[in-house]
């Protein structure tokens, strides 16, 4: 019969906090001698793989990793000279640069140092990701809310997400979504339980 470990339900928060942090710590890895990336650079590159239409801009990664403008635009310029990203103009607001990973960006992130931790996340069981799946966010959302900074999540915690029969819209942008949209990151969300809008408008 397989083991079962036992869990503290008494866990306190700093104790929960510390393993969070270094779990995080310990899964990302990019600055091990020999990686390709700084740790901005693969954060740059992993959200502009997974970030919507609306959502890949420079400021909503200054958001994304609650850095100034200068800080990020100094990471982007770095990625494009590299040929990782490759910018262009909306198709909505002409004024608005948006970044894509190149092919050969996308080739980069199979080598994502996070891929370890999405390989352990993978031997979890179904309840077990779905709990952190409806977890993690909440948590997210909190810590937005205390720093006053704006959440990024995705539609299934988001307060604009509402389900029209077979349809998902979003009331934010007044815009059916894609199946695919569903799962991608988000500059505009707002979580669920909260009644204003985005804490700031990363949207451009
Ligand atoms: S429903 Fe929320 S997360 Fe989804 S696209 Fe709209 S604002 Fe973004």
């Amino acid at each position: 019969m397989a083991m079962t470990h036992p869990t503290d339900p008494d866990a306190g928060a700093d104790v929960l906090a510390e393993l969070l942090v270094h779990v995080g710590r310990s899964a990302r890895g990019e600055d091990a001698e020999g990686s390709p990336l700084t740790a901005a650079q693969w954060t740059a590159l992993r959200f502009f793989a997974r970030a919507n239409r609306r959502s890949r801009t420079p400021s909503a990664f200054a958001s994304f990793q609650a850095t100034t403008r200068g800080t990020a635009s100094q990471t982007l310029k770095t990625l494009e000279a590299r040929g990782l990203l490759e910018r262009r103009k909306s198709d909505t607001d002409r004024r608005s640069v948006l970044f894509e990973p190149t092919e050969e960006g996308r080739a980069l992130l199979r080598r994502d140092p996070l891929r370890h931790l999405m390989a352990a996340l993978d031997t979890l069981s179904p309840g077990d990701r779905a709990a952190l799946a409806r977890l993690l966010p909440d948590l997210a959302a909190h810590l937005a809310g205390a720093r006053g900074s704006p959440a990024i999540g995705t539609c299934a915690n988001c307060n604009h997400y509402e389900a029209r029969g077979e349809n998902a819209y979003c009331a934010c942008v007044g815009a059916s979504l894609a199946p695919f949209e569903i799962g991608q990151l988000c500059a505009s969300f707002t979580p669920q339980d909260t009644k204003a809008g985005p804490a700031g408008d990363a949207s451009a």
